[in-house]
């Protein structure tokens, strides 16, 4: 019998790569109805850094239902407030405004109608299979050739200058950049970034940095735009944002932001009182949390042993606690992916060549260890 409801569309199921029903989720682990255990390294699809149902975050979630402040519009609030203030201290100085929506995609378009009133420009440049949401607008963005660059990863020489050339930049309002490309984990080299970063100031381009996978401490700082050590106008959050809740924004400078001051720009969940409460609570849980960098390099030199030892691993790629093992093909990967869900392991199968691994930020090593010995047999059961 299905586990989907028959009213349900059909691609409603799509996002769900496994058949499990899923019935408890806390800390590291997830149980399906069954009563199968699974570690999870996938925190949903990099949602839950704090662990699954986080007491804090639980906690403050009860403690706002209590109050009988379940939904307040786009009318002020005090725990809203406390939210945004938490969220500021937490990010560098310039980037001093910030608004909130429920969804990424939600985020990233406004972040571009920002950057388009802001400047007077329409076209929006990006990396060649980049993602950055599902608006009719960001699906223009991503089909259009013409203001890509390609990924630097997949040339044989990088060069930003001959990447950019070909770029009508007067006509373009911003260049939106995911920290990491997100199929694969792979990262940019910092001074491609930096020479990016240059060139849209130089060209008053906005650059706008969705955050969506490598944000909330996933690849160690707050967000990845500080491992690069740039400086972007505009910053688009959400996933890990609220510990498990629907949660997403951006912050930017005033000078910028303030373009929209006129426009009807708010969304009717805009700072739900239980999402901003269980929000605030996961920002002080992540503030505890300072050993990403340290698991991280664990975890990377553990999957870099197995692509010495397996001949179907191309690559091993990552920061942080993302990282992703590249298959030579897309069905071994997917075997993978299978076996690993089988021994009890959740990883995210991206439906590409890649496995995708992005487990809980607080993590031990012991079950670091734990898993990859899952993903060593699931490997050795598959191929
Ligand atoms: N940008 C990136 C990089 C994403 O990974 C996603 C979601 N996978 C989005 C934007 C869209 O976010 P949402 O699904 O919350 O609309």
């Amino acid at each position: 019998m299905s586990k989907y409801s028959k009213y349900e569309a059909e691609f409603m199921k799509e996002a769900a790569s496994f058949p499990i029903t899923w019935k408890k989720a806390k800390g590291c682990y997830i149980w399906d109805d069954k009563g199968k255990k699974y570690l999870d390294f996938t925190c949903g699809i990099f949602v839950t850094n704090v662990g699954h149902s986080n007491d804090a975050v639980k906690k403050a979630i009860e403690n706002q239902l209590d109050s009988n402040l379940i939904f307040a519009f786009s009318f002020p609030t005090e725990i809203r407030k406390r939210f945004v203030e938490k969220l500021m201290s937490m990010v560098p100085s310039y980037l001093n405004k910030v608004a909130l929506y429920s969804t990424g995609s939600g985020a990233t378009d406004r972040a571009i109608q920002i950057a388009r009133k802001y400047t007077g420009r329409k076209y929006v440049a990006s990396v060649f299979n980049s993602f950055h949401g599902n608006t009719a607008l960001l699906q223009d963005i991503s089909k259009s050739q013409k203001y890509k660059i390609p990924f630097p990863m997949d040339k044989t020489e990088i060069d930003f200058d001959e990447d950019i050339k070909h770029m009508e930049s007067e006509k373009i309002c911003a260049f939106i950049l995911e920290g990491f490309q997100g199929w694969s984990a792979y990262f940019y080299p910092k001074d491609y970034i930096q020479k990016l970063a240059e060139w849209c100031n130089n060209n008053n381009i906005i650059l706008i940095f969705d955050e969506m996978q490598s944000g909330f401490k996933r690849i160690g700082p707050m967000f990845s735009f500080q491992y690069y050590d740039v400086r972007p106008d505009l910053v688009c959050f959400g996933k890990a944002s609220a510990g498990g809740l629907p949660l997403a924004g951006i912050i930017g400078n005033e000078k910028v932001m303030s373009c929209m001051n006129q426009e009807k720009f708010a969304s009717t969940h805009s700072g739900n009182t239980i999402v901003m409460a269980g929000a605030l609570a996961n920002l002080e849980e992540l503030e505890k949390i300072n050993d990403v960098a340290e698991k991280g390099e664990y975890f990377i030199n553990l999957i870099k042993q197995m692509y010495t030892q397996y001949k179907c691993i191309d690559n091993v790629t990552g920061q942080g606690l993302i990282s992703a093992i590249h298959f030579n093909n897309k069905h071994v990967a997917k075997n993978v992916a299978l076996k690993c869900i089988e021994n009890g392991l959740m990883v995210v199968n991206t439906g590409m060549r890649t496995l995708k691994i992005g487990p809980p930020l607080t993590i031990s090593k012991e079950l670091i260890k734990e898993g990859v010995d899952i993903i060593n047999k699931s490997i050795e059961e598959a191929i």
